[in-house]
């Protein structure tokens, strides 16, 4: 790991082929842009070996040895920047007369809630911003398919338990058995639901968590639904049949690991931390253990960045990326800085990563090097639910994120904090599903 970065002089050639002239500083060392992209090819494809050498996979693969990947983006630099590597990946393979090794299938969870298509105002026949977007992505990767699926489809899951991200009735008065609502009763069901559901939270980092927590759950829910006998998809444009999901990847870097890490631990999730940030099997909340894999973890987000613009053509050109300026809740620096109460755990933590991840980049990577070490304690290693220890195992989830539960940690959490009893003062009731960084994020 590089203590100093050297400055790239003018006129400095490439340190690995000795050849051109070196326009990435990295680590280090001086690159040309092709062997750049080479080093960053090399590090996804180490890791894509660890999946493929995990005999846990095995069991879904064809028998011919060619697996199907499931992967997410986002529109965002690193999810773009995994999609390009496994493209050059496949390229290299194919240039060497080796088969492509893979099959990728690209899900875009489309979180524009404006797109009201679901009220007569909006005419049914317009097409999304993001399906325009993805038209692009499958011009430039037509080996690839890609699918946008909106974020509303997410209500459709009976794995969530939407009664418990209801906000709580507001006349205290009602007993436990009164707030015991019904599933049916308090079941989103609409786009105006979900807006209703998410604007009800208690604050912008709520708003934040809750919001990634379905994209997360939702990708993981499409991957899996792959697996049941009756859903066969074809992907419209190419007309393709879209195989079964061997491995669902994430466009994680060293950089997001990181993040999430300490969000994760701010937020009270500290326990969920080795399924959160480690490459292997996730539960999706049905009793499927889905191998869920981060092939970018060794790259830090300053070079997934400096990817986008060094592959060729640029994917920072022709509309494929949004910028992150106008992801981040729509504020640029500028105008965020003047309303820091508005900006969530996770913007604040981007900030402060950005300047340690250039200064001090071994401590980025330490702390993700360190939650690789925890184990998962308390639960099967293939997962957070596992049936043959009974069906008592089967509640072992939190309701929301999915995530196991600590059962005495949660209480410890509480304790803690000094807050034991429920929103009204009432002792907590329904609430021992979910865990705490979930119950604070619902209930403030
Ligand atoms: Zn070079
Ligand atoms: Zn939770």
């Amino acid at each position: 790991m590089p203590g100093a970065m050297t400055q790239a002089g003018p006129a400095k050639l490439c340190r690995k082929c000795k050849d051109k002239e070196a326009v990435h500083n990295i680590r280090s060392d001086n690159f040309c842009s092709e062997c750049f992209c080479q080093f960053v090819a090399t590090k996804t494809v180490k890791r894509l070996e660890v999946l493929n050498r995990d005999k846990r996979n095995l069991h879904n693969g064809r028998p011919n040895g060619s697996k199907t990947f499931y992967s997410g983006l986002s529109f965002g630099a690193s999810s773009s920047a995994l999609i390009d590597i496994l493209e050059q990946i496949t390229l290299s393979r194919l240039s060497r007369g080796k088969d492509a090794s893979f099959a990728l299938h690209v899900i875009h969870i489309d979180t524009d809630l404006q797109d009201s298509s679901d009220t007569a105002a909006a005419p049914t026949q317009s097409i999304p911003g993001a399906e325009k977007r993805l038209d692009l992505w499958r011009a430039r990767y037509p080996r690839f398919t890609f699918e946008r699926v909106p974020l509303v489809q997410v209500l459709a899951l009976n794995t969530i338990d939407w009664a418990a991200l209801q906000p709580p009735p507001h006349d205290a008065t009602a007993s436990s058995e009164i707030t015991e609502r019904t599933e049916q009763a308090a079941r989103p069901t609409t786009l105006q639901d979900l807006r209703n559901l998410l604007a009800n939270l208690p604050s912008a980092t709520s708003r934040r968590d809750i919001l990634e927590l379905l994209v997360r759950r939702l990708l993981i829910a499409r991957a899996t639904a792959s697996w049941k006998a009756d859903v066969q998809t074809t992907d419209k444009p190419s007309g393709k049949t879209i195989q079964k999901c061997d491995a669902l990847l994430f466009g994680y870097s060293t950089t997001a690991l990181a993040e999430r890490t300490l969000v994760e631990t701010a937020k009270g999730r500290g326990f969920s931390l080795p399924w959160q940030i480690n490459d292997g099997p996730v539960d999706d909340g049905e009793g499927h253990s889905l191998p869920l894999y981060y092939p970018v973890r060794e790259l830090f987000r300053n070079e997934l960045v400096q990817y986008t613009n060094a592959c060729q053509p640029p994917l920072t050109e022709g509309g494929l990326i949004v910028s992150a300026a106008s992801t981040s809740s729509g504020t640029d620096q500028a105008s965020a800085v003047v309303s820091h109460r508005e900006l969530s755990i996770e913007e604040v933590l981007t900030r402060y990563f950005a300047d340690v991840e250039v200064n001090y980049p071994s401590v980025v990577a330490n702390v993700v090097r360190t939650t690789a070490k925890l184990e998962r304690h308390g639960h099967d290693e293939d997962g957070a639910v596992d049936a043959s220890k009974g069906e008592g195992r089967r509640s072992a989830g939190c309701r929301v994120c999915g995530m196991p539960l600590d059962e005495a940690g949660n209480e410890r959490w509480r304790g803690e904090i000094g807050r034991l009893d429920g929103p009204e003062g009432r002792p907590r009731t329904g609430m021992d599903r979910l865990c705490y960084g979930c119950d604070r994020s619902i209930h403030g």
